[in-house]
């Protein structure tokens, strides 16, 4: 896709998107479930603690083996009409979720650093990078990430035919199962343009639709002390974020999360992936 004509797509849709925002904050659905509760932290293992001292935090994950996403596929959810925007949990739940990517230019920073704090988070993967770079999905099932389907080609979903819609979207589940090993159960709609069609297409193909609480606006190369305030000010239980970790410069994405990541922490957020209701 065109970085400028994604950019203009994005601009004539950020009202749509503030309107979203604005009623997650009212708390409309909160129909998702976060993941368990943090246990007590273990003293982190010794190379690492030398490497990363932090404060203890009781809120902080385990290391990640064993407590990835469940491993069955979920039955078919309901057909919705709004995307859910936040998450319910016991505590203080967070979720983080990187848009367009996987780059190969951005997307291992930002593991990097969700590895460092042993923190999960979610992956709105666009088909179309996907094929090229599969070892980063691996990565991303290895490491307890979910992976959600953003459709192929990134396009406005709104303007397509019912049968375009599929297509987007199923190619985007095949190639995910491949390199992920798993099915998405969840989508989102490029630009938060979401209609009738795609919430009943995304439900037929097992996904629940998620949009997002807070939108940092990172796209929009504000810089790295911006998006970090936007993450800190819009920080809740059950807020979801919205990054992106591809589609242009994202350097300052990046940088961000290094900031926002250990702040949460330490203000005792448990940053997680949401787990599906089971039906
Ligand atoms: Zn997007």
């Amino acid at each position: 896709m065109q970085k400028d004509q994604l950019l203009t797509r994005r601009r004539t849709l950020i009202a749509g998107a503030a309107a979203l925002g604005a009623a997650g904050a009212a708390g409309v659905l909160a129909t998702v479930t976060g993941d368990r509760a943090a246990r007590p932290a273990a003293p982190a293992a010794g190379a690492r603690a030398a490497h990363h001292p932090l404060k203890p935090s009781a809120y902080r994950l385990q290391p990640l083996t064993g407590y990835g996403p469940p491993r069955t596929v979920a039955g078919r959810p309901p057909v919705r009409s709004e995307p859910l925007l936040r998450v319910s949990g016991r505590g203080r739940v967070m979720v983080l979720t990187f848009d367009d990517g996987p780059d190969p230019r951005y997307t291992p920073d930002i593991l990097d650093t969700l590895a460092r704090y042993e923190v999960r988070a979610m992956f709105f993967v666009c088909g179309e990078m996907v094929p090229h770079n599969q070892d980063l999905l691996a990565r991303m099932a290895d490491e307890g990430h979910v992976v959600g389907n953003h459709t192929w080609s990134h396009p406005l979903l709104t303007r397509l035919s019912r049968g375009r819609i599929r297509s987007e979207l199923e190619r985007t589940c095949d190639v995910i199962e491949t390199a992920y090993g798993e099915r998405p159960e969840w989508f989102r709609a490029p630009y938060g343009a979401w209609n009738r069609a795609t919430f009943q297409i995304g439900a037929e193909l097992g996904m629940e639709p998620l949009a997002w609480t807070v939108d940092t606006l990172d796209w929009t190369e504000p810089g790295t002390r911006t998006i970090v305030g936007r993450v800190e000010d819009g920080a809740a239980p059950g807020v979801v974020v919205l990054s992106h970790d591809a589609g242009g410069d994202r350097s300052q994405s990046v940088r961000a999360l290094r900031a926002y990541l250990p702040e949460l922490l330490d203000s005792g957020y448990l940053v997680t992936v949401p787990r599906r209701q089971q039906a």
